[in-house]
């Protein structure tokens, strides 16, 4: 029959000092399923040792070991925890318990990692601990239990997952000889039930309770001595050991059970996790409000351009060009207007000249602009007269002497009395008043657009300026994709009646582009400064979960001899800094959203965008990931033994 367990010259070396210090001395061991075995010797004999080989807590330096007749040492790492998770059950001296979980939780920790539900784990753990008489202490803490008490809950642990070999080291080391007692009984009633136990003790008494006593002494086997006939069951032992193939993947069971674990340990250092949640939050928060105040900001500054009309194309003439007097340049005619209306293309062409004139009517006396313009104005403004009506292109061909006066002139000039019908000297001409413009309030830099009077283009020619250079012709396209095209058929269109290209175009869709891409810079750069910010969150994150897993190293090893694979633990460690971040990311959004409503309220110009504020979330919570990751593969990648020893 294939032996349980068979040592063939194990050897142990510790590197010390100058040369490495070798525990044990090639030790040949077999122990067959079902017998209960002492392995006694005194301090230091490498009792321990030999007990994590069997265990496969650690590796021989040399030597075989084959565990029902497989040797370990071709076990990778994820079989290897499924024999500590499937055959071994440990008790050690000192419980090594977890002290933030309570008993039963102990208790039920080999089966999560064996994929059991919560329900049934508590279940389990339930009856393991009342067979143990702890059915009252379900929920308590290991420090609420007494040593006996809590060396039971770790025999219920081992008993988990099945333990078809209890590994007890010093199990009544650390107890009153009364309790000492007890457990002893009750490992002697697993050995009863068909458990293969092995007991290492430095006590000859406690040693008196196995079957077979193994001595060592420095290293080396002194004795093996059979003092009850065996109760080996050769049928006790596994047929072949078939460690299943496990997929790499986590299980959806298994994330689920991460992120509760998760948010228990967070929980458990609220403080700590308060702090590491205001990194992420701050940082999420500033990318969400930054973002909003850039893109308000930008939206604000184009729709104020866009006011102006981002159909429209100004041309006005070059300044080095010939001046007439008073600084009029004489390039633009009336008659370029005309002919620029038959550019495709050209919605309206509306010619211009302003100037200043002194407005007197019903003995008042006032300093206003006076627009001679094209009758197709108020469509170009969108603009129309709310009182009367704007004068037409008839008036226009006949030089009539109209005016259409802005809200301003109204008020300053007839007050409360009706204007429609009135005469208005402006310079000394007197205009008649057929029509007054809505209220357009005041331009983006100040100018009140209602201090007005509009005559038209002709009249104002003759009689007011005297001359007929235009300041601008203003056109306004169909089709504003097309606009560049139109202003360069215009320019060459001028440039041929003049012989000379004399004016400038102001092209609003371009002006418009460039003072987006300005803004878009801006909050480019706003947005930077916020990333930032997420970013030392993240390295929070990273310097935290390193602590966390510092102090853990305990809890870890603990998990690891229950049977945890490197992916749990790798998981464990990673659910915790995403869950940190995301919950950061979460609340940082909320935060952002808010002081951004604030912002709004207090008048600035803020836009919320739900793409930038899923990102920055995800950005948390990718963090969380990236700056998990080295912290996680450290827990991960810690060596049983020295996880557990360090306490
Ligand atoms: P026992 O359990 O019989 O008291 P151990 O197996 O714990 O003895 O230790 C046997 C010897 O191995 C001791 O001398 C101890 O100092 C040494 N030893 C144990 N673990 C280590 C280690 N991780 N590094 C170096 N020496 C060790
Ligand atoms: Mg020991």
């Amino acid at each position: 029959m294939t032996p349980l367990i068979e040592l063939a010259g194990i050897r142990k070396r510790y590197p010390g000092g100058e040369q490495d210090v070798e525990v044990l001395h090639g030790i040949d061991l077999r122990i067959d399923a079902g017998e209960f075995v002492a392995i006694m010797g005194s301090s230091g004999s490498g009792k321990s040792t030999l007990m994590h080989i069997l265990g496969c807590l650690d590796r021989a330096s040399d030597g075989q070991y084959r565990f029902a007749g497989r040797d370990v040492s071709e076990l990778d790492h994820q079989e290897l925890a499924w024999l500590r998770r499937e055959m071994f059950g440990f008790v050690f001296q000192s419980y090594h318990l977890i002290g933030t979980a309570s008993a039963w939780e102990n208790v039920a920790l080999p089966a999560i990692y064996a994929g059991l539900s919560r329900e049934e784990r508590r279940e389990r753990a339930r009856h393991l601990l009342t067979d143990l008489g702890l059915g009252e202490r379900l929920d308590h803490r290991p420090n609420q239990l007494s040593g006996g008490q809590q060396q039971r809950v770790s025999i219920a642990r081992a008993l988990m997952n099945g333990g078809r070999v209890i590994l007890a080291d010093e199990p009544t080391g650390a107890l009153d000889s009364a309790s000492g007692e007890a457990v002893m009984a009750q490992l002697q009633s697993l050995a009863d039930q068909g458990h293969t136990v092995i007991v290492i003790t430095h006590d000859a008494e406690v040693a008196a309770h196995a079957d077979r006593v193994v001595e060592l002494h420095d290293g080396d086997i002194l004795s093996d001595t059979r003092r009850r006939p065996s109760r080996a069951t050769p049928e006790a032992a596994p047929e072949t050991l078939s460690p299943p193939r496990e997929s790499a993947l986590p299980e959806f069971g298994e994330v689920a059970e991460a992120v509760v674990m998760a948010l228990r340990s967070l929980r458990a250092n609220w403080l700590r996790t308060l702090l590491t949640l205001l990194g992420i939050v701050i940082g999420v928060g500033a990318v969400v409000v930054m973002l909003a105040i850039g893109q308000g900001a930008k939206e604000d500054v184009v729709a104020r351009i866009g006011d102006m009309g981002t159909d429209l194309l100004v041309i006005r003439p070059d300044r080095g060009q010939r001046r007439v007097s008073d600084g009029v340049i004489a390039t633009l005619v009336p008659a370029d207007a005309e002919a620029l209306r038959e550019v495709p293309n050209v919605r309206l062409a509306v010619p211009e000249i302003s100037g200043s004139v002194t407005a007197r009517s019903q003995g008042r006396d006032i300093t206003t602009s006076v627009k001679a313009v094209s009758s197709d104005y108020p469509a170009l403004r969108d603009w129309q007269a709310v009182n009367g009506i704007f004068f037409s292109q008839q008036d226009q061909d006949r030089y009539a002497p109209v005016a259409v006066i802005g809200q301003t002139v109204r008020e300053n000039l007839f007050g409360d009395a009706d204007p429609l019908g009135q005469f208005v000297l402006l310079d000394s001409i007197p205009f008649q008043v057929i029509g007054v413009m809505g209220e357009q309030g005041a331009t983006n830099w100040g100018d009140d657009q209602d201090d007005v009077v509009f005559v038209p283009l002709s009249t104002g020619t003759l009689r007011l300026f005297g001359q007929n250079y235009l300041r601008s012709i203003t056109l306004a396209v169909n089709d504003v994709e097309n606009i560049d095209a139109t202003e360069q058929a215009a320019v060459e269109l001028l440039t041929q009646r003049h012989g000379t290209e004399d004016v400038r175009v102001f092209n609003m869709a371009s002006l418009l582009d460039m003072v987006s891409d300005t803004q878009n810079t801006l909050t480019m750069l706003l947005g930077s400064i916020a990333a930032i910010s997420l970013l030392v969150g993240g390295i929070g994150v990273m310097n935290i979960m390193l602590v966390s897993v510092t102090e853990r190293i305990h809890e870890i090893g603990i998990r690891m001899a229950t049977g945890a694979r490197q992916r749990n633990i790798l998981q464990q460690f990673l659910t915790e800094a995403v869950v940190v971040s995301a919950l950061g990311g979460l609340i940082g959004v909320a935060l952002g959203v808010a002081v951004g409503l604030l912002l709004r309220l207090i008048g600035l110009p803020i836009l919320f965008s739900a793409p930038v504020a899923v990102a920055a979330f995800l950005c948390a919570a990718v963090i969380g990931l990236v700056f998990g990751f080295a912290p996680a593969l450290k827990a991960a990648r810690l060596n049983p033994v020295e996880a557990l020893s360090n306490e």
